[in-house]
């Protein structure tokens, strides 16, 4: 895959960018692990000031920014500006509360002072997706930062501006050159770094394919990982929610970043007794959809992020409809003009033994399944090789405590759609991935968690 911008709305190319030659890796990787000597010394004083100038930048430029990452993505503008609002919020939050979460902890034993220490590891890959081209970057860089960790990004490939302009911005917040770059590679060469003896452990956002590869990279040369993978949460609705705001919310949670996001609510399952009324306001609410251009105000679904996602989405849905699902609109992509246009589609009826009902839709497509009851509709949410995030919607105390308990995921969202937030780790179990970002789990991810004990 070229490392290049491609207009997803166009299909116009608008830049390519060779990939580092091998004395340019090297050059980056001596820097990074140069600068590691002296930044792991640098105090929380210093790194809250430089992750809170990286905020305000991001907060000053949130329109540039945002322009961007539509233009070289295709979310909708409006969106592309909050995730970089949020992309403030998380350099915050570390900049606040990582002298806490990294703050030594006393244990009494035998020894006259016994206590662990974080400590930071030295250089981190970061291999990030398109998806959310800023937010995912810095979910990772500024706890990782904040703790002393140096980074390096192998971004996507088709976000390259993205990438470069990260770069930008954490050195002009004034964090010392070298603390972060950006390696413009081909992801054939991730294997190989994992291999260097300055990188010492890995995140890897993006595809189970992907994941495999950078799990048995690393493997190899007994390096951490932590892996946020794919998804097809389940978002379950009972007889009891409120059917209005679960079929708003249902909507929102299934179409958020134009259908490409890991915690989309990919599968919705509900009750029977309800069935009929859901399908019928859920269509209502598809119908009235905009799609279109992903800068006009007025858009709510644009284009997917390359002509690839939209082949492999399309071929999806008529599998899916071959094994017997029915579409209840859309199911087809979008032909005029050269964009990755494909519409909001719901289909019904999959058999759930068919294969096709194993994987996850990346893009505007929701699978609908009905079920008579709750024991039905835990044996569905769990029937997944993920495990990512789940949704589920009932007033009913107990229900949400079964729910709560027996879903398979690694988060739970009663009456609420999943959402990432910096305040609560977020990771999956089962082939989603591994690892824990945000919140305090996230910070320690890529720390040294030392045993200190003196007699
Ligand atoms: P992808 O193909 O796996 O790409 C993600 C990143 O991995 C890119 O930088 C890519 O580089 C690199 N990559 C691809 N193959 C690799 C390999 N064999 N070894 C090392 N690096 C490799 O993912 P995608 O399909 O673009 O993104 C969508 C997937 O990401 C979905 O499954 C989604 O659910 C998942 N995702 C998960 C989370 C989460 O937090 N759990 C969040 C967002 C997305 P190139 O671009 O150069 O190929």
């Amino acid at each position: 895959m070229a490392i290049a911008t491609i207009n997803p709305t166009t299909g116009e190319t608008l830049k390519v960018f060779l990939p580092l030659k091998d004395e340019e890796i090297e050059a980056k990787l001596h820097l990074a692990s140069q600068t590691f000597q002296h930044y792991r010394h640098t105090n929380f004083v210093e790194r809250s000031h430089w992750l809170l100038e990286t905020a305000n930048i991001l907060e000053r430029e949130k329109t540039d920014l945002g322009k961007l990452i539509t233009l070289e993505m295709g979310k909708t503008l409006k969106s592309a500006i909050a995730e970089v609002e949020k992309c403030a919020l998380v350099c915050r939050y570390y900049a606040e509360h990582g002298p806490n979460f990294l703050a030594d902890v006393s244990i009494s034993t035998d020894a006259s002072r016994s206590l662990v220490k974080y400590q930071p590891l030295g250089v981190i890959l970061a291999v990030m997706p398109w998806n959310f081209p800023f937010w995912q970057v810095f979910r990772f860089a500024a706890p990782a930062l904040m703790a002393g960790n140096v980074g390096l990004l192998k971004h996507a490939s088709n976000v390259p501006q993205c990438a470069l302009s990260i770069e930008e911005i954490i050195n002009r917040a004034g964090f010392p050159q070298g603390v972060f770059q950006t390696l413009l590679i081909p992801a054939t060469q991730v294997a190989d770094l994992m291999g260097d003896n300055r990188i010492k452990a890995a995140t890897l956002t993006g595809s189970e394919p992907a994941g495999v590869s950078l799990a048995v990279a690393s493997g190899k040369h007994i390096k951490k990982t932590v892996l946020e993978l794919g998804g097809s949460d389940p978002f379950i609705v009972l007889e009891s929610a409120d059917l209005e705001l679960a079929v708003s919310t249902a909507v929102t949670a299934r179409l958020i970043n134009n259908g490409q996001s890991c915690i989309a609510a990919k599968r919705l399952i509900v009750a029977e007794a309800i069935a009929d009324r859901f399908e019928e306001m859920l269509l209502a609410k598809f119908a009235t959809l905009k799609i279109g251009d992903p800068l006009a105000d007025d858009t709510d679904i644009g284009p997917l992020a390359t002509s690839k996602i939209l082949a492999d989405l399309d071929n999806q849905v008529q599998i899916a409809i071959a094994s017997g699902g029915k579409i209840l609109t859309g199911g087809y992509p979008i032909k005029e003009g050269h964009g990755n246009f494909y519409p909001p589609t719901i289909i019904v009826d999959i058999p759930l033994d068919h294969p096709i009902a194993q994987e996850e839709f990346f893009g505007p497509v929701a699978l609908l399944f009905r079920v008579p009851d709750l024991d039905a509709a835990i044996k569905l949410a769990n029937d997944t090789p993920f495990g990512l995030g789940a949704s589920a919607w009932t007033n009913n105390l107990q229900e949400q405590e079964r729910l709560i308990t027996e879903i398979e995921a690694g988060a739970v969202f009663i009456n609420g759609m999943v959402k990432s937030d910096p305040r609560l780790p977020f990771g999956g179990i089962k082939r989603s991935g591994y690892g824990r970002e945000l919140s305090t789990q996230g910070m320690h991810e890529f720390v040294n968690i030392k045993t200190v004990w003196v007699k």
